[in-house]
């Protein structure tokens, strides 16, 4: 997912230049705004965590992209492609590096292993076809 402070920054290209010359592939992708009621059952498993109810408000102040990526060992790569949670603490090059300006506005989501990222996917996606 491009977070809305990534979309409001105008960083949904330079993004998807990243993913793209990362070795991804798009298999769906989508523009919406969420619900509270769509970000809060997203981020269900934050449910317990202090900073929840702010993260449901800041993933629903604005449009997002979400989007389903192709590649082998997909999620440790693309977590390796984002970077740390904490943008400070980012790797030089990552894309929360470049585009993130906080420990919650951070540019973008990733799933966090592969039955997460079924989960996520049809979340999003019905009638996704591999091509
Ligand atoms: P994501 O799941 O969005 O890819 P992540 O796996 O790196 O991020 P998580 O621990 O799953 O990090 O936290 C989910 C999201 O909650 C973070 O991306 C961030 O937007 C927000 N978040 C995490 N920790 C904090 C915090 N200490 N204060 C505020 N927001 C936070
Ligand atoms: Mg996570």
């Amino acid at each position: 997912m491009i977070k809305p402070d990534a979309v409001s920054n105008g960083h949904i290209g330079a993004i998807l230049n990243d993913i793209i010359a990362g070795g991804f592939k798009i298999i769906a992708m989508k523009y919406i705004r969420l619900s509270k009621e769509t970000a809060g059952a997203f981020y269900a498993v934050h449910a317990a965590r202090p900073f929840y109810g702010e993260l449901v408000d800041f993933m629903t102040s604005g449009p997002i992209v979400a989007a389903i990526l192709e590649k082998d060992s997909a999620v440790e790569a693309f977590r390796k492609l984002i970077g740390a949670t904490d943008p400070a603490k980012a790797e030089a090059g990552t894309i929360r590096n470049k585009y993130a300006k906080s420990i919650e506005a951070n540019a973008v989501h990733g799933s966090d292993s592969d039955d997460n990222a079924e989960i996520e996917g049809n979340f999003f996606f019905s009638q996704v076809e591999r091509f």
